[in-house]
């Protein structure tokens, strides 16, 4: 096999997965005793120059300032995705394929030691711009029918490089959970004739109660059923199908929700690791998904996920979400 992954199709459930060949791991490489040590000293950090050609970067001043550089985005060295021919699908006797075809990106911030957690608002701002700007870019690629953003904080996350980076992987299915997200979305937009999300906002910013944090466009909130402790979502409260579509004014509230978001879970749990990601509505061109409504997810690594969990999906939380709340609505930054 040539390309860099093969997507292939679970032919009970239907979900995709994805084997990524090209990232070249042998069967010993699993072995418990290859495992990497994770906190890399800033001088044997891949991270610590600037790619040669970035795909964008900024300085603080918003500028394209290279020397003095305090975001970028560059190409993944190691993607799971890579260039391929567009192809519906390929049938193998009961099964069916593709061909990973996709584009995988990294978001790097300058300094080695500083999570997102401890950044500024106007910091912030400029990562989330970068996550737009690329967005946009790859969006209007051949093939691609979702774009993921996410982040991996901590080992235990699942993050290989201790400095703080984001990942951007745009992908030629939708993925499985985005799948049963819309179709829950558009069930409810059915019965309601109004946004599921819109009506959990609604709910929970008059109640308070799962509430942890909230400006004039956003809100930080701990979901009613929480797969993990100190999960929490950060929601706009404007209904609005698409992240990539976000005004400046709200990019500042979004980066706002994010520091505190982040800020309370570093403080009030010691710098956890996690992991966030976007939820948005697949790229534009195939439906609208306007009963969509974007949002942040970002679970802390408070658990593991055992026999049980792996094998019903119903996952064991120890701590009420209106508890979790209460707690990290008052840490004060
Ligand atoms: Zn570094
Ligand atoms: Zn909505």
């Amino acid at each position: 096999m040539d390309s860099i992954s093969e997507l292939r199709q679970d032919i009970v459930s239907g979900d995709w997965v994805v084997i990524a060949t090209g990232r070249a791991k042998r069967p010993q490489d699993f072995l418990k005793s290859k495992r990497k040590p994770f906190n890399q000293p800033k001088t044997a950090c891949p991270f610590e120059a600037m790619e040669k050609e970035p795909l964008l970067f900024y300085s603080h001043d918003g500028k394209n300032d290279s020397e003095n550089w305090w975001v970028e985005a560059i190409p993944n060295k190691f993607p799971a995705f890579g260039k391929g021919v567009c192809e519906t699908y390929e049938k193998k006797g009961p099964y069916k394929k593709k061909e990973g075809v996709g584009f995988h990106e990294v978001v790097v911030t300058r300094d080695h030691d500083r999570p997102l957690a401890t950044m500024t608002e106007e910091e912030i701002e400029l990562v989330i711009r970068v996550f737009q700007e690329r967005y946009l870019a790859l969006q209007a690629q051949p093939c691609i029918e979702y774009i993921s953003i996410f982040q991996n904080q901590g080992a235990s996350s699942g993050a290989s490089l201790s400095h703080p980076h984001a990942q951007i992987i745009a992908i030629p299915v939708v993925p499985p959970d985005i799948g049963r997200s819309l179709r829950g979305s558009v069930t409810y937009f059915q019965e309601h004739n109004a946004c599921v999300h819109c009506a959990v906002i609604e709910y929970e910013v008059s109640i308070k109660e799962r509430i942890i944090y909230e400006n004039e466009q956003m809100v930080v909130l701990s979901p009613y059923a929480t797969k993990s402790a100190f999960e929490m979502r950060i929601l706009p409260k404007q209904h609005n199908a698409r992240f990539e579509t976000t005004v400046l004014k709200d990019r500042f509230a979004l980066a706002d929700a994010l520091r505190n978001a982040l800020g309370k879970l570093y403080k009030g749990l010691d710098d956890p690791d996690y992991n966030f990601f976007l939820h948005t509505a697949p790229v534009f061109g195939v439906e609208e998904y306007r009963h969509y409504h974007w949002h942040i997810e970002i679970l802390p690594k408070t658990s593991i996920w055992a026999g049980f969990e792996i094998g019903t999906g119903i996952e064991i939380s120890a701590v009420t979400p209106e508890a979790a709340a209460a707690f990290l609505r008052n840490i004060i930054l």
